[in-house]
């Protein structure tokens, strides 16, 4: 079968990483023709701002729409504002689509660096399901005063109760399908309106899933258990700016930014989901072909278990933990000395030797 696939490199490391995306996934359909994919390219992020004033074309969104999926490698650059090349280009599609599940893996693989003292794969291995199209980054607030030094400003968050419900459903649905618990983190002890609501919600949709263990923590409580305790967590369902600051956490306990890779998905498939590392354009290290690109390849794995190939999403990842295993062909984040393009070659050399 043949899959429209819209890339956008974007800005900074993002083209060297997504080349190598692009790179193992196009291996994989020579591996295995009935598995066919369809690149259009997009010249969109901040170089295009610069040219055009804007990060992509008016009807951008209108050019993505028919296609199966999205990769994107990493918006924004010094030089235009952060909530520009962020709400213009990333958030905008994450919406327009309705992308309202973010998966984030936070899977600590055989050979990856973790600095949590005694902790191994075993005990790190838990699936975040982040809320993607409200909550805190709903994107509204005012300016209440703005005569200085007096200013005020509000930034509303917004929960609704279809949003809720379907993110926490969506989890629920995965934990039953994989046997495993969810946690649902929130802070309604502080957040006395959005959180009191997300716990209620949380509350009924767990008694339709009898089967399925559950937990609930505040989030500084999260955060901390994270750390000390991660074998605690197994599937984490949370809101926006939490899943967005847990998981970073979650990053730095499973060998790093260059590894961590997200997806954001829209269940019904009624628009196309998008996947992409979730690291951001490292402006200090672009350039140079020292990025690493397993956080791509990551979510070229996921995009390819979205699509229907569960098979090879595992042989990436196997390929991914061969690699750190190895320790022979790792970029310098993971104390190795080879380029970013060394590493897409290795990932596809061990799908070669492998399948
Ligand atoms: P953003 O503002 O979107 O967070 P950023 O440019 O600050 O983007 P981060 O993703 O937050 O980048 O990464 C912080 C640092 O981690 C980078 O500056 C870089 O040094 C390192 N880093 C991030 N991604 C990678 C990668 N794929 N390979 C190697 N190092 C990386
Ligand atoms: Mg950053």
């Amino acid at each position: 079968m043949s899959h429209k696939i819209a890339v956008i490199a974007g800005d900074g490391i993002g083209p060297e990483v997504l080349a190598e995306g692009v790179k193992v996934l196009n291996a994989v359909s020579k591996l295995d023709p009935e598995i066919q994919f369809d690149f259009t390219h997009f010249p969109w992020g901040c170089e295009f701002y610069h040219k055009h004033g804007k990060m992509m074309d008016d009807d951008g969104i209108e050019q993505l729409r028919q296609f199966d999926a999205i990769f994107l490698g990493a918006v924004g650059y010094p030089g235009v504002p952060d909530h520009i090349s962020l709400w213009d280009l990333l958030l905008v599609i994450r919406k327009s689509f309705d992308q309202y599940v973010n998966v984030r893996p936070i899977k600590l693989l055989n050979g990856a660096p973790c600095p949590l003292k005694g902790k191994s794969a075993q005990d790190i291995n838990m699936t975040f399901i982040r809320e993607n199209t409200e909550g805190e980054y709903a994107g509204y607030g005012s300016w209440l005063y703005k005569d200085k030094p007096h200013e005020v400003v509000i930034q509303n968050a917004v929960f609704s109760r279809v949003g809720c419900e379907r993110i926490i459903r969506y989890a629920f649905e995965l934990g039953r399908k994989e046997k495993r618990s969810v946690t649902s983190v929130s802070k309604a002890n502080a957040l006395n309106y959005s959180m009191v609501f997300w716990d209620q919600i949380f509350k009924q949709v767990e008694e339709e899933y009898p089967d399925v263990k559950t937990a609930s923590y505040l989030v500084d409580a999260a955060a901390m258990l994270m750390v000390t305790q991660p074998e605690r967590f197994e599937i984490v369902v949370t809101s926006n700016l939490f899943g967005d600051i847990l998981t970073d956490l979650g990053a730095a306990i499973a060998g790093g930014m260059g590894l961590a890779a997200g997806a954001n998905l829209n269940p019904e498939r009624q628009y196309p989901s998008m996947f992409e590392p979730i690291h951001g354009s490292a402006p200090d290290i672009a350039g140079q072909q020292i990025a690493n690109p397993l956080a791509t390849v990551w979510s070229a794995s996921q995009l390819l278990a979205f699509l229907g190939y569960p098979q090879w999403a595992e042989r990436l990842i196997n390929a991914i933990e061969h690699l750190l295993v190895e320790g022979k062909t790792l970029t310098p984040d993971l104390k190795g000395s080879a380029t970013t393009s060394e590493v897409g070659d290795a990932v596809v050399a061990y799908l070669q030797a492998n399948y």
